[in-house]
């Protein structure tokens, strides 16, 4: 065979063949890139808190964190609990293994933003919650930008000119490298977001802040501040995750 004969588009339509008409988990031949019987494992946040998504005992009820103090956020969407398969993939794309997980979870992601947007408008702009240049350097890339990317890219093919769009340049840094929140106590992680992120370009009116997972929900908040006063009037929040209290 001639390899020089042979197109882009054939060795596309080969690769898909091959590795895209199959589950990244399991490997069984399936249209989806997760199979009905691994979704099944998925920890879904079923019962939450109305507002913030915490994962709760009882269904419909607004958290003690919420009733005390109510994000400034309008929505937040978290489809799955950080826990279990979410956790492993998640990690896994973090420490730059397993990229490309991030095509399949930015799928889950998108069909459930899709669904829960049916009946109002979808944000004009998505940001995302940046790491710190330093920790990009560390890891080689920033996973909430990658995953931004890809979920853009896959909303776009559903819902083309109504696409929030993703700037090239994201205008929310981060500007003070702060511990990993995971590794600080509660009390600590709450003080550790301050005068960390900073605005530097345009934000739209109605934003979604994408991050992949949220714990206590303070750098989220310290971020959807910044963003309310550089003029955003409504911010919506992505995640895929939410952590449950230990
Ligand atoms: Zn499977
Ligand atoms: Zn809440």
């Amino acid at each position: 065979m001639d390899w020089k004969k042979l197109s882009t588009t054939k060795i596309t339509q080969v690769y898909k063949s091959i590795f895209l008409n199959q589950c990244y988990l399991c490997q069984t031949h399936c249209q989806s890139t997760i199979c009905k019987t691994c979704h099944e494992g998925f920890p879904l946040n079923l019962t939450h808190c109305l507002h913030c998504k915490r994962p709760t005992h009882l269904p419909n009820i607004l958290c003690g964190h919420c009733q005390t103090s109510l994000p400034t956020y309008q929505l937040c969407f978290a489809p799955y609990r950080f826990e279990g398969i979410i956790k492993t993939l998640i990690h896994s794309i973090k420490f730059n293994q397993g990229t490309h997980y991030i095509r399949p979870l930015t799928e889950l992601l998108s069909a459930h933003l899709i669904d829960s947007y049916s009946k109002q408008s979808w944000p004009e702009q998505i940001l995302y919650v940046p790491s710190h240049p330093n920790r990009i350097k560390e890891r080689g890339f920033c996973q909430t930008q990658a995953i931004a990317t890809q979920l853009a890219k896959t909303l776009k093919q559903h819902l083309g000119e109504q696409c929030p769009s993703l700037p090239k340049t994201n205008p929310l840094k981060k500007v003070k490298n702060t511990h990993a929140q995971h590794s600080l106590a509660r009390k600590e992680r709450l003080k550790n977001p301050q005068n960390s992120y900073l605005i530097n370009g345009a934000i739209a009116e109605h934003v979604a802040l994408f991050d992949d997972i949220m714990t206590t929900g303070s750098t989220i908040e310290h971020c959807v501040k910044l963003l309310l006063k550089a003029g955003a009037k409504r911010v919506d929040i992505w995640l895929i995750a939410r952590t449950p209290d230990k």
